[in-house]
């Protein structure tokens, strides 16, 4: 069985919902996973927001516009009446839900059952249209599946369990539509798995039901070997190791959310994605297999923070190193970049959160200095150290911009740069000048 994911933008409008429908009606047994309507997670932060600073008035003018966005969505996409009143029947039970947290307290809590009902309202509206039709669909929710532990990881035995549980409710369903991003905690209350999250939670039903193939349908032809917002002329890339895909994803390829990767690779299930807006495209597929020696792609992460402590004392010490990252890690502060010389260690950081706490610990064994604003360029692809004249490539694309940190050498896959933030549209448009040719 293959599992199926939509995100926001594939199931943005009526008319994007009716296409979404068409694509997943071919006679196959499948499970599809969507995220909400693009938009609506984040207005639902935004009436979030609102309620934290107890104004019910601002919160009440978002949820009726957003009543309204969806009341209209809802007349378009059904033929008949029945379904058009079955379906605002649920979605009006949302709003009403909504609207009573404008007259209680407003806590973390309450905020991740207002962020839950984004999937919940589009997984309800495309599984009645799939009925209306006459297609065999179901809804399975994914609150009584999906679930985090004490340690606020996914909880794989346990969502196996209760996912086979669900699926065998409907033995004769084609299509098992579900929510992405939500799932309830150790504690039973409603939670979710981060912003992005519904790639995630693909990946671990994929991994759940041994699927033979994950699909993350998008508004893209596949990964491109560059940020198309940020560059022109980018290419899709048609294969990537579930390394290479790992990197691209957390140093900024927003197209695959980064924790997707880890649950697929594990259980060797490979990744397709596809663009919902031109089907037949071959997007990209990222598997265990490597294709030898190639530059792949580049991606960019920025709000970047570097620190480096130089200490004399670190000639000829062991230890040092040590102590240095138990500061970090005593902040939960985790490093993204490390470069060493004999006399100093140079760190980069996205959380700083307790920059001010760190520099002041850090201070206690050598002089410290950061770097703000800055952005890691990654490059990816066959890095392995014996193929000869990667790095050259790299460095002679960025000969005009100043480098604060490299790092290689960490991962077969990557090469890791550090440049200021008003250098990044600079560096990727000259990485892929010069690696890609995309002139
Ligand atoms: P969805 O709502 O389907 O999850 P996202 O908005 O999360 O979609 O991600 C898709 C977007 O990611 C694309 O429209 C594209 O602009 C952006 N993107 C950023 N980097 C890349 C890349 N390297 N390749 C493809 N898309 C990228
Ligand atoms: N709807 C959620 C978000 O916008 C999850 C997702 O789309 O992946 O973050
Ligand atoms: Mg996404």
């Amino acid at each position: 069985m293959k599992v199926l994911k939509f995100g926001g933008t594939s199931v943005g409008s009526a008319q994007r919902m009716k296409h979404v429908a068409e694509l997943i009606t071919d006679g196959e047994k499948k499970i599809v996973v969507l995220s909400a309507m693009s938009g609506t997670t984040n207005t639902l932060v935004e009436i979030s927001d609102y309620l934290y600073k107890k104004n019910p008035e601002g919160a009440n003018d978002i949820i009726n516009k957003l009543e309204q966005k969806y009341k209209q969505q809802v007349a378009e996409l059904y033929a008949t009446e029945e379904y058009r009143q079955k379906t605002w029947d649920v979605l009006n039970g949302v709003f009403e839900l909504i609207r009573n947290y404008t007259k209680d307290l407003f806590t973390l809590f309450e905020e991740k059952v207002v962020l839950a009902q984004g999937e919940i309202m589009s997984t309800n509206m495309v599984a009645n249209y799939l009925q209306e039709k006459g297609v065999n669909a179901v809804l399975i929710p994914a609150l009584d599946f999906m679930r985090t532990d004490k340690n606020a990881e996914p909880d794989p035995s346990y969502i196996r369990e209760k996912l086979k549980m669900q699926l065998a409710k409907y033995p004769d369903a084609e299509i098992y539509i579900t929510q992405g991003f939500i799932c309830r905690n150790a504690y039973g209350e409603i939670d979710n798995l981060q912003r992005g999250g519904s790639d995630y939670s693909a990946s671990l039903i994929g991994a759940a039901v041994d699927a033979t193939e994950i699909q993350i349908w998008t508004d893209i032809d596949g990964m491109h070997d560059n940020d198309p917002r940020v560059v022109d002329k980018t290419s899709p890339v048609r294969q990537l190791h579930f390394e290479e895909a790992a990197e691209l994803a957390y140093f900024g390829a927003k197209i695959l959310h980064p924790t997707c990767v880890q649950p697929a690779k594990y259980a060797n299930i490979p990744v397709r994605l596809l663009n919902t807006m031109d089907p037949t495209a071959p997007g990209t597929l990222i598997s265990n297999d490597t294709e030898q020696v190639k530059i792949k792609a580049v991606a960019a992460k920025e709000n970047i923070t570097a620190i480096k402590i130089k200490s004399s004392r670190m000639l000829l010490a062991h230890g040092f190193l040590r102590k240095v990252f138990e500061i970090f890690e005593s902040y939960k502060t985790s490093i993204d970049m490390v470069c060493t010389s004999e006399v100093g260690v140079s760190m980069s950081i996205d959380n700083t959160k307790h920059l001010a706490e760190i520099i002041a610990d850090l201070k206690m064994y050598g002089t410290v200095t950061v770097d703000q604003d800055m952005c890691i360029i990654c490059v990816v692809g066959d890095l392995t150290w014996e193929n000869v004249g990667f790095e050259t490539r790299v460095m002679d694309a960025l000969k005009d911009i100043p480098v604060r940190m490299i790092s290689y050498g960490g991962s077969n896959y990557n090469i890791s740069l550090l440049i200021k933030e008003e250098d990044k549209k600079r560096a990727l448009q000259s990485l892929s000048d010069t690696l890609f040719n995309n002139k």
